[in-house]
């Protein structure tokens, strides 16, 4: 559980460390796309053969030009050297800080700008059988890492048959009492291995937007095929990295 990786996206100047774990147990986890249906979901990417010392991240962080850092892969808050790079970002590299994925459970932080937070379900029951974790405090995360001024996207992916309609709506309301100014991204489902819920279709999305849309002003949707999600970076060149660590 720990940093395994550093990658560099030259065009846009930004570098991401990434994570191996995660504290959910998510069954439609996007990361068995890689894995397949054997082993725990956000644990089940074979794990890395060796760990990065803090040292040799902080090292390979200073030779680059950066404006930007992420942080991806699984649950990066549970890597334990995370609160020393944030600070060494912002006090002596002086960059921004993101969570590139995270599922609320560790925000806010402190050196930490902004975070993309998946949120999984609004219905009590429904969000411990599909995280095994409780709601309230993830929620109450995402509110407080706002109330400190974190920038903030949220998202939630549509499964239908198990993150319905009415479960992505309530999640825009509620995120609508917090500030219905926060973008949030509704993201379709892509079917993972060992799973029987099938991708929403183009209507089923459209229709997830527009009840998001009765409760926030910053609504925006995907949906991508199975292998586009394995391919982002030939299509974006966000996702265009070169490992240097
Ligand atoms: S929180 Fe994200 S990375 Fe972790 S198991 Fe769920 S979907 Fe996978």
């Amino acid at each position: 559980m720990a940093f395994y990786k550093i990658t560099y996206n030259e065009k846009y100047c930004f570098a991401t460390v990434h994570n191996y774990g995660c504290t959910f147990r998510c069954p439609t986890c996007s990361y068995k796309l890689h894995s397949g249906p054997s082993g725990k979901p956000g644990l089940s990417f074979p794990a890395p053969k060796q760990y990065l010392k803090t040292e040799e991240i902080k090292e390979a962080l200073r030779k680059l030009p950066i404006k930007n850092l992420y942080f991806m892969g699984g649950e990066p808050t549970v890597a334990k050297d995370l609160p020393e790079i944030l600070r060494f970002a912002k006090e002596e590299l002086h960059i921004g800080t993101r969570l590139g994925h995270t599922n609320g459970s560790k925000i806010p932080l402190p050196f930490l700008d902004g975070a993309n937070v998946g949120l999984k379900a609004w219905d009590e029951d429904l969000h411990r059988t599909i995280t095994g974790q409780e709601r309230n405090q993830i929620f109450a995360n995402v509110a407080a890492a706002h109330k400190v001024g974190m920038n903030l996207k949220i998202n939630v992916v549509y499964v239908p048959g198990l993150v319905d309609l009415d479960q992505v709506e309530d999640v825009a309301a509620w995120l609508a009492s917090v500030d219905k100014d926060i973008p949030f991204h509704i993201m379709g489902y892509i079917p993972v291995p060992g799973q029987p819920y099938p991708q929403p279709t183009v209507e089923q999305m459209m229709m997830a937007e527009n009840l998001s849309q009765r409760h926030l002003q910053n609504v925006a949707s995907s949906r991508l095929e199975p292998d586009h999600a394995l391919s982002l970076s030939e299509r974006d060149d966000r996702f265009a990295v070169t490992r240097i660590l």
